[in-house]
């Protein structure tokens, strides 16, 4: 038996030890001493002058495309193959020799861009299900993944909020058994000083015990998915359940923040909600400052904006920390919408603005018994031999994933996807997998993760 079932079985109060052991072990691994001189580093670095940032950035990215040219069996042969000189990569104009590089050449050579180097550097192994659920699982170094914890930390220490916050959770994990059918809806993580409220039981019977917990536990800090926080605040404002306290700050993360959102969120909560845009491959990161303006966070990553019509342009992005598995001009998927020239953010910080970021935006799932799940891209978090997916849903009894199989897919695969959907679906609903040569794509060419014909799954509605 292994520990996921283990914890299944398990009644709430071993639920929540178990959380804590987790938020324990996860702690110790992150915070280390080290962590906490990197930290003070990082958010010095979010008042450094322009000039100083930019040479920097510069060191930082010539270290990072020799680290690439020498360490990494694909960057090698590429750099061959141009008959480039690494060395001459000076200058983030220098490094547009390069091509663009494509979510699926990483996963098709993913052996290929591990750095040699990985081995002695002390690496985990992080998953992506990426926005269309092309799954990627590559090594991270322990100073990289910490570099990233600090950027995150130095943007939501912008808001009043550090490690000893208490703030509720909403969002994919299944820390809830799906068949569970009464409250407590949430489980405990006491030393990382997290409530975790379940994604998967979010129906209107439920709410009102969710909203009970939070007047009752009252939070200053409040984070999740958009899709699920405007679920909950738009239940509030239906007048159904009121929260008795103000907290601090929501920030969001995951999922595009979508201007109705937003506002049904801050309206709800009477709170300001913010957001960050980053990701597992640490490529880039832009977040939210004070005066509520998105800025890019230039000493994390080196982001090219790609002109793409209409004021909006391709996140491309070349990340300076992990050493363990490094990419250079990374297509993201993502696209941003640009700040116009001239603007300055009253704050004063360096990098660069960004207007908004069209990132993922999916409709939920509608299960047979009404609830309305977001983030499906969470099934095909270890399925690296699916090269594209969709879902697609006609009826709330029924769901059809859409599967681009890879070289090496087999009846393994097809298992293990039954079986993660199935864990957040429940039993009640048909599901069946629908393998294609090529997936649905609006007329702007972009991939929605989730189409469904039913009429309040949208969540641009
Ligand atoms: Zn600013």
């Amino acid at each position: 038996m292994n520990l996921e079932t283990i914890y299944q079985r398990s009644p709430a109060v071993v639920q929540n030890l178990l959380c804590s052991l987790y938020g324990l072990r996860l702690n110790r691994r992150r915070y280390s001493p080290a962590y906490l001189r990197l930290e003070a580093e990082v958010v010095a670095r979010d008042q450094w002058p322009a000039a100083q940032l930019a040479e920097f950035c510069t060191k930082r990215l010539q270290t990072m495309v020799m680290h690439a040219a020498t360490t990494t069996p694909y960057y090698r042969r590429l750099f061959a193959d141009l008959g480039l000189d690494p060395s001459g990569i000076r200058t983030a104009a220098d490094l547009q020799a390069l091509p663009i590089l494509e979510k699926q050449t990483v996963q098709r050579n993913l052996g290929e861009f591990h750095s040699e180097a990985a081995e002695s550097m002390g690496c985990s192994t992080v998953h992506t299900s990426g926005t269309t659920g092309t799954g990627l699982i590559f090594p991270m170094t322990l100073a990289a993944e910490q570099e990233q914890w600090a950027v995150w930390w130095r943007y939501r220490q912008r808001f009043g909020i550090d490690r000893t916050t208490w703030y509720a959770h909403f969002y994919g994990k299944s820390v809830v058994p799906l068949h569970q059918d009464k409250p407590p809806f949430w489980r405990i993580n006491q030393p990382g000083r997290q409530i975790f409220f379940s994604g998967y039981h979010m129906t209107d019977r439920n709410l009102p015990a969710y909203i009970e917990e939070l007047n009752r536990r009252q939070p200053p800090w409040i984070q999740g998915y958009p899709s699920l926080l405007a679920l909950l605040a738009s239940f509030m404002l239906n007048g159904k359940c009121q929260l008795a306290y103000r907290p601090r700050v929501l920030t969001i993360g995951a999922e595009s923040l979508l201007p109705h959102q937003k506002q049904v969120i801050e309206q709800a909560f009477g709170a300001p909600c913010r957001q960050h845009y980053g990701m597992t491959e640490a490529v880039a990161n832009i977040s939210e400052c004070p005066e509520g303006r998105l800025h890019i966070d230039e000493d994390f990553g080196l982001v090219e904006l790609i002109p793409d019509g209409d004021n909006s342009a391709k996140i491309i992005a070349t990340g300076y920390t992990n050493l363990a598995f490094p990419l250079l001009r990374y297509d993201t998927g993502d696209v941003a919408e640009l700040e116009s020239p001239g603007i300055r953010c009253p704050c004063g910080r360096a990098g660069r603005l960004i207007k908004s970021i069209d990132g993922r935006v999916e409709d939920y799932v509608v299960t047979p018994d009404g609830r309305r799940i977001g983030r499906m891209d969470h099934v095909f978090k270890d399925m690296v031999n699916i090269l594209e997916s969709q879902v697609f849903q006609e009826t709330p009894g029924a769901v059809v994933f859409r599967v681009v199989k890879g070289d090496w897919y087999t009846q393994q695969d097809e298992e293990l996807l039954l079986h993660e959907a199935r864990k957040r679906l429940g039993d009640e609903i048909r599901i069946t997998v629908d393998y294609v040569a090529e997936l649905e794509r609006s007329s702007r060419g972009k991939l929605r993760f989730v189409i469904s014909r039913i009429k309040n799954a949208h969540i641009s509605s």
